[in-house]
């Protein structure tokens, strides 16, 4: 019996290698060296850098680093591969997409191997999660394709699509870039990571055996640089990038104002929040998977843990007795828990972390756990004693990095959660489901899970708010992103600006009494300069003077409308009764208006102002109808896809049809919870004066809507710097949308650079689901149910 229970207590794993033959037969089968994949087949290799297995330093292969010549001409190949993919119909492109999703499945234990070897992550990982994902996503999107018509109506694809990938999935982040493009009827050149890239090789040479039409996917291998040089090639449509923050940033730099529609899947520190109500022994595993899956090397890992303090103590001692049981080993070995981090640079940097957070007063707790001798292995690490100050509790490390915090009351965690630049995920845990939705409806993250973590599927979206980029990928959302509306093609060259650049607007320093004031906080206030401007009627009369805004007035604006975040928490209806209100009041003054807009634009201004009180009554209506949707996830779970409003916007409005558009670009983002600061028409910017007394008397709770007058080459780029405006809608000419993409990098900003000359009384054009979509951005909500 004795002998029993120390066989029990002592159990040694026997190593249960995988074996790895397969992968290595098809490198050899290439003589290790490979080119890009373009136009359908190989290019001469060039054997620029090598790809090698984390785990023990060996080399697996010879990569091509792609040059500005590669890439250009993977760019025409996609280019001309373009009309005849778009040619097939849906019902065909998705035929193709489902033979690769068959041929993932055939070839799945070669993927996995291959993947685990390139990357260093456990066989166990890749074969269970990231392949048969990847699988996933294609068939979820070849169910797209024929669909995509008919469900995203008056949306055409991008065009040819540039993609940039990180290393931590690679199989499975290119599944996620690349199936609903083809599916939305775009072609792809792709860059993998420089250290991973051998899966995306055989991904190119498996779906050429499928068929699929020669450019219609393209790869080239290579380091940032090969990266910069697909950024900087303006044949290309869209840029769909994911990684860092850093490197997103300077995406947005180098493509603002091109034109090019862009998402942007960044980095991430989320929280993992338990309450003392929690199930813990299950949140204990939650944790587990949290940060140790993948190496702590996940974009949306659970790097901080924040407990509520009556269960702190509890807690951390059995998270630290579970790390004790954690294994780290060769990642083909099918009964480990961590495999190799990618890279000696990865395995250095996070070195460097921990460092720092012992240097910063962190305490550090690593288990004894046995690391192989040589290659890139780090064990699973807890820090307590770091406060939110510190580099640990602020910083990706992107390793198996955990710090844990405490917090009383609930307000505290919704907090401390949300104290951070980033907003990817997070994860609760508690048994009591209205404390659990309470707070995911507080948190300011793109992904919520309940009681669960690490939670994908190809039919929900997944990305982040705020320093997390923007945009999603899968479900619906994501094929949006692959999807251009016809009218939002690059902004008209002979916009509207070109009408006021004609115009004089003489500086006035008539009495300041004459001068209509700005409208901020709910309040008419004077211009801060004290400046004013004239306004010029068609026939070449003045009209009257508006105040000359500056910097510190959109300042004020920007603080006002912050302030008024309250206007998100209130109910969709009360929201629409404020609407139907504003219509009702604009309706009471139509007189007025349209005498006003004649005298501006000598054009009978009745038609503008009925178009104008239709599209307030119109987005009244949506106020409660733009719904959130509940997509088909795995069994046992609810994925609720939530459309939030984002926050404060700036809203430069085109020059004609001074009321109707700034009606247009107001309603829809005020209907859905976010509060603005608008830059009127320079030319008439009296029908926005004017419409100050309709917000007074129609109950637009202070701060809600702020117009600020004067300039918009000068107002527009102190919107696009400010941190605390997210996003940004200009209908204005291409170069000043140029300024306000490259301003708005600071904050990662939300933009939208359109055509100010489009027609805004058709309400296929100007109104409907496309402002809705761009005013809202999407939380996806995972609740998980059962025993
Ligand atoms: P990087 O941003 O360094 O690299 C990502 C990709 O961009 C790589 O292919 C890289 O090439 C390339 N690249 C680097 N510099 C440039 C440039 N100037 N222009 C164009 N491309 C460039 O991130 P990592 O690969 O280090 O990945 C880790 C980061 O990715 C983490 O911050 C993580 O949070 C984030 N991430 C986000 C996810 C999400 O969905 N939100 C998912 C996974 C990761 P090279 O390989 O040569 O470096």
């Amino acid at each position: 019996m004795t002998d029993i229970e120390e066989l029990f207590d002592e159990l040694e794993y026997g190593p249960a290698l995988e074996d790895a033959s397969p992968a290595y037969d098809w490198l050899r089968q290439h003589k290790n060296v490979f080119g890009h994949w373009i136009a359908g087949k190989w290019t001469t290799p060039g054997r620029d850098f090598k790809s090698k297995n984390p785990a023990d330093g060996s080399i697996l292969a010879e990569l091509s680093q792609g040059t500005k010549d590669d890439v250009d001409s993977a760019i025409c190949s996609a280019r001309l591969a373009l009309s005849s993919w778009q040619s097939l119909s849906g019902y065909q492109r998705g035929q193709y997409l489902y033979a690769i999703a068959r041929q993932i499945q055939k070839n799945s234990r070669l993927f996995a191997v291959l993947e685990t070897i390139d990357n260093g992550k456990p066989i166990r990982e890749t074969r269970d999660i990231d392949v048969p994902l990847a699988a996933r996503h294609f068939y979820h999107h070849a169910g797209w394709a024929p669909l995509v018509d008919k469900e995203l109506p008056g949306s055409q694809p991008v065009g040819v699509v540039g993609q940039i990938i990180p290393w931590n999935f690679p199989l499975l982040m290119l599944a996620w870039k690349v199936a609903p493009a083809l599916a939305a009827g775009n072609t792809v050149v792709l860059k993998p990571a420089e250290y991973t890239s051998l899966t995306a090789l055989l991904f190119a040479e498996l779906s050429y055996q499928c068929g699929l039409p020669k450019g219609v996917l393209n790869i080239v291998t290579g380091d940032g640089e090969t990266g910069r040089f697909l950024v900087e090639h303006r044949a290309t449509d869209k840029l769909a990038f994911t990684g860092s923050t850093e490197v997103g940033r300077e995406i947005r730099k180098a493509t603002a104002g091109s034109g090019k529609a862009l998402t942007l899947e960044l980095g991430g520190k989320s929280p993992f929040i338990v309450f003392s109500d929690a199930d813990m022994d299950s949140a204990v595993e939650g944790v587990v998977d949290g940060i140790w899956f993948n190496q702590g090397e996940v974009c949306c890992a659970g790097s901080r843990l924040l407990v509520q303090e009556s269960i702190a103590e509890v807690f951390e001692s059995k998270v630290k007795r579970r790390m004790a049981t954690l294994r780290v080993g060769s990642p083909l070995d099918k009964a480990i828990d961590m495999g190799a981090l990618v890279d000696p640079i990865q395995l250095r940097r996070i070195q460097r972390y921990v460092e720092i957070g012992k240097t910063e007063g962190g305490i550090c707790w690593q288990s004894e756990v046995d690391l192989p001798e040589e290659g890139c292995f780090f064990p699973p690490t807890l820090f307590t004693g770091v406060h939110s100050s510190h580099t640990l509790a602020r910083e990706e490390v992107f390793g198996p990095v955990l710090v844990l915090m405490t917090f009383r009351t609930h307000e505290e965690a919704t907090l401390l959660a949300n104290n951070t630049r980033y907003g990817l995920a997070a994860s609760i845990w508690s048994e009591n489901i209205n404390l659990a939705l309470d707070v995911a409806s507080r948190l300011e993250t793109g992904v919520v899970w309940i009681n669960s973590t690490n939670q994908f599927d190809a039919a929900s979206g997944f990305g982040g708010y705020r320093e997390s980029g923007f945009g999603r990928e899968g479900g619906l959302e994501g094929l949006w992103a692959y999807r251009r509306a016809k009218e939002d093609l690059l902004p008209d060259e002979k916009s509207s600006s070109r009408l006021f650049e004609k115009k004089q607007y003489p500086k006035s320093s008539k009495t300041l009494d004459r001068t209509r004031k700005m409208y901020i906080g709910g309040k008419q206030v004077r211009p801060d300069g004290g400046y004013s401007r004239s306004v010029i009627g068609y026939s070449g009369e003045l009209l009257g003077e508006v105040g000359e805004g500056n910097r510190k007035d959109i300042r004020n604006a920007v603080e006002a409308a912050k302030s008024a975040s309250r206007w998100s928490k209130i109910g969709a209806h009360e929201r629409a009764q404020v609407l139907y209100f504003l219509a009702e009041n604009l309706e009471a003054r139509s007189e007025e208006f349209a005498k006003c807009l004649a005298t501006s634009t000598g054009i009978s201004g009745q038609q503008e102002v009925q178009s104008s009180v239709r599209r307030l009554f119109s987005y009244a209506s949506w106020c409660d109808k733009f719904e959130g949707i509940v997509h088909q996830a795995p069994a046992g779970q609810i994925v609720l896809a939530l459309p939030e409003p984002i926050g404060v916007f700036g809203i430069i409005c085109p020059e004609e049809s001074a009321l109707l558009a700034m009606v247009s670009l107001l309603s829809p983002a005020i209907a859905m919870g976010n509060t603005v600061v608008l830059v009127p028409s320079e030319g008439c910017p009296l029908a926005a004066t004017d419409f100050y007394q309709v917000l007074a008397t129609s109950d637009v709770p202070a701060g809600v809507v702020n117009i600020v007058t004067g300039s918009k080459s000068s107002l527009a780029p102190v919107l696009a710097e400010h941190d605390d405006v997210d996003a940004i809608w200009c209908a204005e000419h291409v170069e000043l949308g140029q300024i306000i993409e490259k301003l708005s990098v600071g904050n990662l900003k939300q933009t939208w650079i359109t055509k100010g000359s489009r027609n805004w009384a058709d309400s296929n054009i100007g109104e409907g689901r496309e402002f809705l979509r761009r005013a809202t951005q999407v939380k996806n909500l995972w609740v998980p149910y059962g025993e």
